[in-house]
């Protein structure tokens, strides 16, 4: 049969742009729906315009700490509404480079809300009204959206999520509750506390960011505390009230009940898949709590039909998505994908950074694989002093027999860019011996690498 498409992506997010590109090159007639903006989450309502906002945060506090590094200053001041407008700035510029890519690409970019109608059949509905569309293969990358808190008051106005709280263009909050301790949360309390505002985080389980590393949540924990922030861990938030002039919110921490009054409050317990409105009533594909299940290709129940992304549950970070959108595309064409998928690096933009990859010593133990761990703490490396860092550290988690590596986990400045010498070293099954082989130049903070290497 004869179809418009070979492939129609639903979702122009990082799981749909990136795996569409790749497969008009594979020759492949491919179009994109997005109801929204291309980018996604990521580029629209995530990561971008949250690191833009921290990437000014960060500058305001350099600017404050001038004197210390011998600069006289005038005292600084935000402007929130510029600072939205900058990360408005930053989020179209990206958005114009993705939108030509995909006209370079050849892709057909359509515009409204794609529904799968029959197994080959998507209908967007648009501004110019209902089109119908044939394809041989749907990929779909829907992405995900805010998890609700099932509290009394979740829902009252003005409590925010991720969404809301990046929109804003008022002053900053003079307080403001943060429920969650991911990494939304962390990120957030980062970014509001040096904004000047009184940050408070309530975090149900015994330590934040729990699905890394403990030492990160120890840390991190250590260095927000110490900045002012007022962190609390095996905290239950059990309702939310409005007051004359912001929030209450009453939560359960060590079987006592305690009440935290702030201007603002914000929401980030965990995101959910997309998947309202997404299929007709002809289509019936396996779903599970909310998530589309699919195989080790990325089909779905419907084996034409493919799923990727933040849609499909799992790890919900952009790279992923791409990386799993990718080896959908590939399957789809009868080709292999080089790109891994079982050890992801994992970024956190809180100050500092935190960066992970591969395996920490307690999943190692876990798995009953016998490594050792090497720890070098930063406040040794020459750059980070020169610069006036936070307290951090480079750990390398390597095979005791083989001595190759299996992980790294970095809580220092550009941590988040450093953490790819790992991903590279983990993929190609290199050594600790293998990466001595490298020098890592002097002053940069990515001698702190080698220096643990040195410990190996
Ligand atoms: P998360 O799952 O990382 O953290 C949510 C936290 O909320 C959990 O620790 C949970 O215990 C806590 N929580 C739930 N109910 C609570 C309650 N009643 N009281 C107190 N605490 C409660 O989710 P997130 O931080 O919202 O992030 C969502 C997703 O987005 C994650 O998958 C994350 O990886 C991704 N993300 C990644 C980045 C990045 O990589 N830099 C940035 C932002 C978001």
């Amino acid at each position: 049969m004869d179809y418009q498409y070979d492939l129609f992506v639903i979702g122009a997010g990082p799981g749909g742009y990136v795996p569409a590109i790749r497969a008009a090159g594979y020759g492949m007639k491919t179009a994109v729906a997005e109801k929204d903006f291309v980018g996604g989450t990521c580029l629209n309502r995530g990561c971008i315009p949250t690191k833009t906002l921290l990437h000014s945060a960060e500058l305001y506090g350099e600017i404050k700490r001038a004197q210390e590094f011998g600069i006289t200053t005038a005292e600084p001041a935000i402007s929130m509404e510029a600072l939205k407008n900058r990360k408005i700035q930053v989020t179209e510029e990206l958005r114009k480079g993705i939108e030509g890519a995909l006209k370079k690409a050849k892709i057909a970019q359509i515009k409204g809300k794609a529904k799968i109608t029959g197994e080959h059949e998507v209908t967007v509905e648009g501004e110019d009204g209902i089109q119908v569309y044939t394809a041989d293969k749907i990929l779909i990358s829907a992405g995900s959206e805010p998890a609700r808190l099932p509290i009394p008051g979740a829902d009252l106005p003005g409590v925010l999520n991720s969404d809301g709280l990046l929109d804003r263009g008022e002053a900053p909050f003079d307080s403001l509750i943060i429920i969650g301790g991911g990494v939304i949360g962390m990120e957030f309390a980062s970014l509001y506390q040096a904004l000047g505002t009184k940050v408070t985080v309530l975090e149900a389980l015994d330590k934040l960011l729990a699905t890394m590393d403990k030492e990160f949540g120890q840390s991190v924990k250590m260095v927000m505390k110490k900045r002012g922030v007022d962190m609390h861990t095996g905290a239950m938030v059990q309702k939310i009230e409005k007051t004359e002039k912001g929030f209450s919110c009453v939560y359960k921490e060590k079987e006592k009940e305690q009440v935290v009054f702030a201007d603002g409050i914000l929401i980030a317990v965990g995101r959910k898949p997309c998947t309202n409105g997404l299929f007709g009533e002809k289509i019936e594909i396996q779903t599970e709590r909310g998530r589309i299940v699919v195989n080790e290709h990325f089909q779905t129940s419907i084996p034409n039909i493919y799923a990727a992304g933040d849609v499909i549950g799992g790890i919900q970070l952009a790279h992923v998505a791409s990386a799993e959108g990718l080896h959908a595309v590939a399957h789809m064409a009868g080709r292999e994908e080089e790109v891994r998928l079982d050890f992801v690096p994992s970024c956190v933009y809180t100050n500092p950074e935190i960066a992970s990859i591969g395996l920490t010593a307690d999943e190692a133990k876990k798995q009953e694989i016998r490594v050792k761990t090497v720890k070098y703490p930063m406040s040794a490396n020459g750059k980070s002093l020169l610069s006036s860092q936070e307290r951090g550290f480079v750990k390398i988690v390597f095979d005791e027999e083989t001595r190759k590596v299996l992980g790294a986990q970095m809580m220092c400045a550009r941590a988040t860019d450093m953490i790819s010498i790992f991903g590279t070293a983990i993929a190609n099954g290199l050594t600790v011996e293998d990466m001595k082989k490298n020098m890592y130049p002097h002053p940069t903070f990515s001698e702190g690498i080698g220096e643990a290497l040195e410990l190996a």
